[in-house]
Formats: structure tokens, C-alpha cells, sequence
């Protein structure tokens, strides 16, 4: 039996805590050897420590780190581990710039040691059977909705309104990273609309248009003040029929026409980490890296693109 991979946790906040632990602690692939965090106490008996350095100093042995900090202090905690060797799993978005992302796949293949974007919505479990139904068809529209109340999701997290923090793109990137997964030919942005509140250094709302290589129309509507029902939607129109993923990936609902109309349920976003885990795991044991910034290049490019608006302050 191969023996777990030996894994330490950087960055003890609410994904850590939700969804990194309990997957790798279900899982016989990994040990969990160490945390990692700024602040914070340690998770029962693991060993933990105030910083990537302070690891490294106790001489553990380690094989893996994920990094679960925000995006903006993610690239020199990876390029430290990549220099230990450590095979390093990166949280969305894998960091603040796509250079430094870049970077780091440089520096993974020069150490052979893998290196994960870790995109967790493509692993929810109605994506799959979602590229698996648009593959081959011909897009006619499509729009991506991500319409979520900040308040209620991200609270006191202050490094996503700063810059580097991707303000509404934080959770909409999980939508593009569904969409570039799954759309049938690569979608590029045109216009895009950036609302900035008086106060913060990111947008709290974006209105962007893209196409894709035929020029059939994509819409992204996101949102960071959505009360009431939450919106996390891609619906795509083809010429031989309607696909709509809804709550993140969660559900697939297609209409065929004659067809007519087929449903999936999956389980919720509990299900996506399991998956992303068993995907890192195949990854080190096969010793390959997958760095993929498509979904941050999209984003990248709506600021390229961008008309600036700048909307009332924003407070919690
Ligand atoms: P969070 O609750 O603010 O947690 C981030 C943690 O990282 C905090 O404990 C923070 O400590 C720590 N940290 C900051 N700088 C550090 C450093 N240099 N070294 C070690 N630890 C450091 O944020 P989160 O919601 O978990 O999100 C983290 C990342 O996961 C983001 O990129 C986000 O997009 C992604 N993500 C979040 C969710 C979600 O539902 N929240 C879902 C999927 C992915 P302090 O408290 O001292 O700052």
C-alpha cells in the first residue's frame, strides 16, 4: 500500500476550518502532520505553528502543504515550500497576479514537485455531466450569475476588499472556473463594468460581457449585495437545447426539445473538497503539476476592460 501523503494546512480560517480539515481527515490518502496560521490555536494534538518558516525549522516531515491564506500572501508561502521540495496545493484564486502564478509552475518544475490551482467548484457534482452534455453542441448564449449577500458570507474578511482581494470576483471566479471547464469554445471578455465603493479598493459588483470564438454572447452578473434568495447560475443556450447549472454546480437541469427535460441532483458543496483532494493526491502520485489561470485571466481582463464606477460606501 503506498504510504499518505504527509500534509500541512496553511491558513486556519473559515475554508480550512469548513472544508480542507474534515476532507483530509476523511481521507487515507493524507496525514494531516501540521497547521499553519498567523494567529489561531492549533487543531487538537496536530502541531502547529505561527508561520511557513517556523515549520520548516521543527523539521517535521512534510510532503504537501495547502495554502488557504488569502490570495495576496499565497505566492511567497508556495515558493518557500517549492524550495523545501513540498508538493503545494493552491486554494482559489491561486494568487494576487497571474505572473507570480506563473512563477510558481516554473519553480515546481524545476524542483519536480507538483504544483494544484485548486479550482473547488469544478468538483461540484453536476459539472461533469454538465461538459459532458455541451460538448460538441453549438453555444448560442450564455449567462453566469453570481449573486451572493457579503455579509452573510464573508464576514470580517477585510483582505477581500483590498487590493489583490478581488472584491465580487472572490466568488464569481468560482463561476468562471465552472464556465471554462465546461463551455464548449473558449469565451474572451469585450466590455466589462466595475462598481467600486467609495470607500474599498474592490468591486462590490460586476457587469461584464464576453463572446466566445463564434461571437455568441456570455453575461456575467455578479453581485456582492444580493439579499433574499442567493444566485450561484450558469444557464446556456445551444442550438439544440438549454442546460442551466444551478447553486454552484450542485444541479443540472437540460431541456432537449423533444426531449424534454432532464434534472440532476448532486450533494452540496460539502462534496466538491473530497474530489479536489482525490485529484491532488493522483496528481503527486503521478508526479505532474495542473496550473491552470484560465478563470484569473478572465478576471484579469474585466479590469483590463474596465469602465470604473465608482458606487456608495460600503460597511458591514
Ligand atoms: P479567512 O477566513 O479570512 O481565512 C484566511 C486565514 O489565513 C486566516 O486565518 C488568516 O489569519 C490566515 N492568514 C493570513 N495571512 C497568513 C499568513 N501569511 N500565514 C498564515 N496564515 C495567514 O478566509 P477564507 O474564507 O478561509 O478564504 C481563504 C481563501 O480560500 C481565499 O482565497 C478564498 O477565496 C478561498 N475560499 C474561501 C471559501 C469560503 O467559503 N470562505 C470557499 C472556497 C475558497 P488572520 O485571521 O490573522 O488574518
Amino acid at each position: 500500500m503506498t504510504a499518505p501523503i504527509r500534509i500541512a494546512v496553511i491558513g486556519l480560517g473559515k475554508i480550512a476550518h469548513d472544508q480542507h480539515l474534515p476532507a483530509i481527515a476523511r481521507s487515507h490518502q493524507f496525514d494531516l502532520v501540521a497547521t499553519v496560521d498567523r494567529a489561531g490555536v492549533s487543531e487538537g494534538p496536530t502541531p502547529f505553528f505561527p508561520s511557513i518558516e517556523a515549520l520548516i525549522a521543527s523539521g517535521i516531515a512534510v510532503d504537501a502543504v495547502a495554502i488557504c491564506t488569502p490570495p495576496q500572501v499565497r505566492h511567497d508561502i508556495a515558493q518557500t515550500a517549492l524550495e523545501q521540495g513540498w508538493h503545494v496545493l493552491l486554494e482559489k484564486p491561486p494568487g494576487a497576479t497571474i505572473a507570480e502564478v506563473v512563477a510558481l509552475r516554473e519553480a515546481a518544475q524545476e524542483r519536480k514537485v507538483t504544483l494544484f490551482t485548486a479550482w473547488h467548484s469544478r468538483f461540484a457534482p453536476a459539472v461533469e455531466a454538465a461538459g459532458a452534455w455541451l460538448k460538441g453542441r453549438e453555444m448560442t448564449r450564455a449567462k453566469i450569475t453570481w449573486r451572493e449577500d457579503v455579509r452573510i458570507w464573508h464576514p470580517g474578511q477585510d483582505w477581500i476588499w483590498a487590493p489583490g482581494g478581488f472584491g465580487v470576483f472572490d466568488p464569481g471566479i468560482n463561476g468562471l472556473s465552472i464556465a471554462t471547464s465546461i463551455l464548449p469554445s473558449p469565451m474572451f471578455v469585450v466590455s466589462s463594468q466595475l462598481s467600486f465603493p467609495a470607500n474599498l479598493c474592490a468591486p462590490i459588483a460586476a457587469q461584464v460581457s464576453c463572446r466566445d470564438r463564434s461571437g455568441a454572447p456570455i453575461e456575467l452578473d455578479f453581485d456582492f449585495l444580493q439579499e433574499g434568495p442567493q444566485h450561484w447560475d450558469i444557464e446556456v443556450e445551444t442550438t439544440s437545447g438549454t442546460l442551466v447549472l444551478s447553486k454552484g454546480g450542485a444541479e443540472l437541469s437540460v431541456s432537449e426539445g423533444a426531449l424534454g427535460e432532464h434534472d440532476t441532483r448532486g450533494e452540496d458543496l460539502v462534496g466538491e473538497y473530497p474530489g479536489l483532494y482525490r485529484r491532488f493526491a493522483a496528481l503527486v502520485r503521478a508526479g505532474v503539476s495542473e496550473v491552470d489561470v484560465s478563470p484569473m485571466r478572465l478576471v484579469a481582463d474585466a479590469f483590463l476592460r474596465a469602465r470604473i464606477v465608482q458606487v456608495e460606501e460600503f460597511h458591514e
